[in-house]
Formats: structure tokens, C-alpha cells, sequence
């Protein structure tokens, strides 16, 4: 104990987290288990190995990559139904103490009628929440967009026309990103990846979602880009996120 405490007090805060590069995030994954050594875990190494994988190249068009930093096991007695196979997100802040902060915690449990969730950029928390059979889709990648500040591309779709949204006045309304179709929010609507619905809003005006969209409602094993607005977002929420940690 002597010996963290000199650490934190002698040694620069950019050390304590080791970071290769300042491009590169630390991942913790904390997985739920019947025990803490990971016995009976709800995610295989392949599936853990698929999540960072597929973070590194989502996230690719900003220059950042992953690493694992190391893999905590969480069982029912450290959060409560955290392996019972349906856990509520709503309960998220029981994983605080389990938590490190200078890096990005991902949460992998069976979820409570979604995919994943996550924590917004301001509510100074890094982590996000993401099922093991969607570590290796759009998934994990849709949440640390949230993380970083990003909303859906069909936030907020009853506020105004979609010519209001996709205006010049966007930057107000829905996801407050300017290039980004509005997305009509149903899952329905796309097939094979592609939007099969002719959707208007309320003032006739036709949706042209952008099913390839991470952060719209296209399917998760579809999903694989960004736009280049909520890429500038994304690296300016970032590089102050970097700045400080
Ligand atoms: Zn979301």
C-alpha cells in the first residue's frame, strides 16, 4: 500500500494508467461469473477479443485504438443480478466500485431487454454495458459513441419536419449533428441492411436514413460508419477528454 501511494503522489498523473500513446484507450472489461475467476463467465475470450477488435476498427477514422488493460470477473454477491441473465442497466452504479477511471470500463452481462447502454460524455463516467453475443457488432461501438457524446440519429424525430432536422438549422434538433440523415426509428424498416420502408414524418417529407449509420436503428451486424460531423464531434469530446486524464 506504501508503495501505490508513492506512486500516485511522486509520479505524473499521465503515468498511472501507462498509456502507449494518446491515441490508445486502456479497456477494462468487467464480465459477469459465478466466481471471481471467471468461472461460468458470460462472454468467451474470443467474444472479449472480438469486442476490442471491432472498437479498433469502428473507430479507426479517428485515429484511435484499443488495448486490454485487464478483465475483472463480477459476480452476484459484488452486484446484485449482475449474472442472473437479465440484469437492469438501471442498476449500473453498483459497478462504480469495480470501476477505473482514466480508462474505458465495459460492462458484459446479459442485459434486461437491450443490446447495450451507456453513460453520456457529461456524466464523467467511462463506461458502457454491452451483451456477449454483440461484442462483435456495432454494438460496442454505438455505445462508446454515447460516450463521447453522440446521440441517435433519430433523437428526437418529433420535434420538427426532417427538413427542420437536415436544415441549416440542425445543429438544434435531433442528434444536433448537421450531416446525419434523420432516421425514423424502427428497426423494421431495414432489410438485409438496407432501408426497405418509404416512411414520411408528419409534414410529408420521405425519410433517407443511412442504415450503415452506427448510431441509427439499422441492424447491429450492419452498422459500420460514422459521419464525418459526428467524427468531429467525437474527436473534439475526446481530445479534452485526453487532456485531462
Ligand atoms: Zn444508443
Amino acid at each position: 500500500m506504501n508503495v501505490f501511494f508513492a506512486a500516485v503522489i511522486f509520479l505524473p498523473s499521465s503515468m498511472i494508467f501507462s498509456k502507449a500513446s494518446a491515441n490508445e484507450i486502456g479497456v477494462y472489461y468487467l464480465i459477469s461469473a459465478d466466481n471471481s475467476n471467471g468461472q461460468g463467465a458470460s462472454a468467451s475470450e474470443a467474444q472479449l477479443k472480438s469486442g476490442i477488435e471491432q472498437l479498433n476498427s469502428d473507430f479507426s477514422s479517428l485515429n484511435i485504438s484499443f488495448f486490454l488493460l485487464d478483465k475483472i470477473y463480477l459476480t452476484n454477491d459484488d452486484v446484485a443480478g449482475i449474472h442472473e441473465g437479465k440484469w437492469d442497466t438501471d442498476n449500473e452504479e453498483q459497478v462504480r466500485p469495480f470501476t477505473h477511471y482514466g480508462a474505458l470500463n465495459i460492462v458484459v452481462a446479459d442485459l434486461d431487454g437491450k443490446n447495450g447502454h451507456a453513460y453520456w460524455s457529461y456524466e464523467a463516467t467511462d463506461l458502457i454495458e454491452v451483451e456477449p453475443e454483440d461484442l462483435a457488432t456495432s454494438t460496442i461501438s454505438h455505445e462508446f459513441g454515447h460516450n463521447l457524446g453522440l446521440l441517435h440519429t433519430y433523437q428526437s424525430i418529433d420535434d420538427g419536419p426532417i427538413t427542420l432536422f437536415e436544415g441549416t438549422d440542425g445543429w438544434q434538433y435531433g442528434d444536433k449533428v448537421i450531416d446525419t440523415a434523420v432516421d425514423p426509428g424502427e428497426r423494421d424498416y431495414y432489410n438485409d441492411c438496407s432501408y426497405s420502408a418509404s416512411a414520411i414524418d408528419e409534414a410529408g417529407n420521405t425519410y433517407h436514413p443511412d442504415g450503415f449509420n452506427i448510431m441509427g436503428k439499422g441492424q447491429n451486424t450492419c452498422r459500420n460508419r460514422f459521419s464525418p460531423e459526428q467524427i468531429k464531434r467525437m474527436n473534439r469530446v475526446y481530445s479534452v477528454i485526453n487532456s485531462i486524464c
